[in-house]
């Protein structure tokens, strides 16, 4: 089983109010914090290990430890609460349920980093949490947890809640941080990095919900200790919203020491396979990552089991590897159709596209009117080289991620799974009313 650091006291009724979280030992983390200093502070952020939570798997501390801190400039740390990777759906557990332990952790870090203002930029979808975290930042401010001149110490710190509109492109970092100043969520040419110039052209540290509430047991336990659980430099808990064809969908804690294997199949975690069918793939890391078939998943290029980590979902790399992303665990069955799947993907981030620069505007939609074709039975065996050559002039050359999140799911897909877009130009009577999936099972 594995350890629980963030989601132990989950099941607690009331645990989302102060006076129960207290209780239960909340808030005595921050006690601690608020009597070292930040440079301390910040040594056992870096000593933990912790990578970032959101996706990219940056090292917390090193990203702290980048911010500026010029004479007489205010500095802010926002949480990125934006949401939206398809798949995922942790960070809203954990403010739904846990909102007292975002605000300890968001105290913790804004006294480190020195933010005086700190902000909650969340989802605009999650519209019933921004009043269960200003509850919960009302209740803490009450308790002289935030506020002017917390427990005495002289520092002080204001928590808000900005909701997002609704965009996609908003959890890009900058594209964040030029919404939470009022206007259009387009992101930033980098550098200037966030830590020189982020909100208000302030430093500023941008970091996932799940990173940020991740400081409290790492700050109760210690770096040290918290970097003992998991393994190599997959350190600490991680949370896994695991959905599709599965028996348990949910939000799971692991320890990253578990199997895949073991995480799909244990009645722990999500409970084997829906109706007993087979596993045919997964998309361990949110919709951006690569898509891995099923024997790739369960084990390595070197026939090792795979592991739910860092380094054994990449083993291999893109070719026959994927990636931790956010810890969206999706699961696809014998049934399902890739060549659809991909196409209803490809027309998210179409969709999604803030449209400033010409490969990712213009290529996510060619490249879903070719799937959607190929989908339809009208596409010929060129499409396929072509939907290839357009990832492939998408990847790396755009100003955000989201050029490459839109290109990696189409090339793992076309990877690997050649022959279903093979059968739908073969096959275009068929692939009109079946999906490849149960047309071969
Ligand atoms: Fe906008 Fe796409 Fe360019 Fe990102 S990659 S800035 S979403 S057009």
């Amino acid at each position: 089983m594995s350890k629980k650091l963030l989601l132990k006291d989950a099941h607690i009724e009331g645990i989302r109010y102060f006076e129960t979280y207290r209780k239960q030992g909340g808030y005595t983390a921050a006690e601690k914090a608020l009597k070292m200093t930040p440079d301390e502070i910040l040594e056992e952020v870096k000593a933990s290990g912790l990578r970032g939570r959101g996706g990219a798997g940056f090292p917390t501390g090193m990203k702290w430890s980048f911010l500026a801190k010029p004479e007489g400039v205010p500095r802010h740390l926002v949480v990125n609460a934006d949401e939206s990777e398809p798949g995922t759906f942790k960070d809203r557990y954990l403010m739904e349920f846990l909102p007292h332990l975002l605000i300890e952790g968001m105290l913790i870090s804004s006294y480190c980093l020195g933010s005086n203002t700190s902000y909650i930029y969340i989802r605009g979808e999650y519209s019933w949490i921004p009043d269960i975290l200003e509850e919960a930042i009302e209740e803490a401010k009450a308790a002289g947890f935030l506020g002017k001149n917390i427990l005495g110490t002289g520092f002080d710190c204001e928590i808000y809640v900005q909701r997002g509109g609704g965009a996609y492109i908003c959890g890009e970092e900058t594209a964040l941080l030029e919404s939470l100043e009022g206007k259009r969520g387009n992101p930033r040419l980098k550098p200037p990095f966030p830590a020189v110039k982020g909100l208000w052209e302030r430093p500023t540290v941008v970091n996932n919900v799940e990173s940020i509430a991740a400081i409290v047991p790492i700050i109760d336990i210690t770096g040290a200790e918290y970097a003992k659980i998991g393994v190599g430099r997959s350190t600490g808990t991680k949370l896994i919203s695991a959905c599709g064809n599965i028996n348990k969908p949910g939000v799971y804690e692991i320890d990253m020491t578990i199997t895949v294997e073991e995480f799909i199949y244990s009645d722990e975690y999500c409970g084997g396979i829906k109706d007993g069918k087979k596993l045919k793939a997964c998309i361990p890391g949110g919709s951006s990552v690569p898509i891995v078939p099923a024997n790739l998943l369960l084990r390595t290029v070197n026939g090792e089991p795979r592991y739910m980590n860092y380094e054994s979902l990449a083993d291999g790399g893109f070719a026959t590897g994927t990636m931790m992303g956010s810890g969206g665990f999706i699961v696809l069955d014998e049934d399902q159709c890739i060549v659809d799947h991909t196409m209803t993907l490809a027309r998210f981030y179409n969709h999604e596209s803030c449209g400033q620069c010409t490969p990712c505007r213009e290529g996510t939609g060619w490249m879903y009117k070719i799937l959607k074709k190929i989908e339809k039975g009208e596409g010929k065996m060129e499409d396929i080289d072509l939907l290839w050559d357009i990832q492939r002039k998408i990847e790396g050359n755009t100003i955000c991620p989201l050029g490459d999140a839109a290109a990696w799911p189409v090339a793992a897909a076309i990877r690997h799974f050649r022959d279903e877009f093979e059968w739908h130009v073969k096959n275009p009577e068929l692939s009109q009313t079946q999906n490849y999936g149960l047309a071969h099972y």
